[in-house]
């Protein structure tokens, strides 16, 4: 299918865009995975990690292992997909972005309307006092063996503000993601897979609303039958062109 028979039908009336974000989109900006890599943390699973479990055992080992992630990650800027998400935002074509990404760089990038479902991995929280505060160089050079106490309270330790394995999502921000998804008309399913729940779902309530259901992947997923269209290629290359055609296409309607 080419870009501009899916133009046409995202066109037929004034679309609503709402995307839903994952990994595939951050690949350009070169995060990486933390998976299948050589080196030390090799030895660590991110599902033995990224627990309470693990945390309330070993709450230094996690720490630092965020703190390796976050000194390669501050360095990391968004790239051309992200920016072209901001402009469709601009243009006032986007109501909202749903991102599994804790990466951040959809902010960085200047969005503005977007949930986490996943949390952020750029920010600290007490899960006691609700302070949280955002990672800089300053932090990171703290020494690993050095553990973050909440400033406020001063009794609890941080934690990274993002949502661990085992537990469960912040339901404001599930709602929310939910009824952007029933609100919009044209949903751009982007660098996701689609397998992980319940993000996978929403791709779903978007169809019973009847809303035209676009894949950017660089292969075919498990919701590529779900979709009316997939363009398959990196996210950087399929996703702009898209955003470009359309809206020049919208300007010329006006
Ligand atoms: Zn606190």
């Amino acid at each position: 299918m080419d870009i501009d028979s899916i133009i046409e039908e995202v066109t037929k009336t004034e679309p609503k865009i709402v995307s839903v974000l994952g990994a595939g989109i951050s690949k350009a900006s070169g995060m990486p995975t933390f998976r299948g890599e050589d080196g030390w943390w090799n030895q660590y699973r991110a599902e033995d990690l990224a627990t309470p479990y693990a945390f309330s055992q070993d709450p230094k080992l996690v720490w630092e292992w965020y703190r390796a992630r976050m000194r390669i990650l501050l360095d990391a800027k968004p790239n051309i997909a992200h920016e072209s998400l901001v402009k469709l935002e601009k243009e006032g074509i986007s109501i909202g972005t749903i991102t599994q990404n804790v990466d951040g760089l959809h902010e960085i990038a200047g969005m503005k309307k977007y949930v986490e479902i996943h949390g952020r991995i750029r920010y600290s929280k007490c899960s006691i006092c609700n302070y949280n505060e955002r990672w800089d160089k300053e932090k990171l050079a703290q020494k690993d063996s050095d553990l973050p106490y909440c400033p406020n309270c001063k009794t609890n330790l941080l934690r990274p503000d993002v949502v661990w394995f085992g537990e469960t999502l912040d339901s404001a921000k599930w709602e929310q993601a939910i009824k952007w998804t029933l609100e919009a008309n044209v949903l751009l399913v982007v660098g996701t897979s689609g397998v992980v729940h319940p993000v996978a779902s929403l791709p779903y309530y978007a169809r019973q609303k009847g809303a035209v259901i676009i894949e950017f992947n660089v292969e075919e997923t498990p919701l590529s039958s779900t979709c009316d269209f997939s363009l398959l290629g990196p996210c950087e290359e399929t996703l702009p062109k898209f955003t470009d055609i359309l809206i020049q296409r919208l300007k010329k309607e006006d």
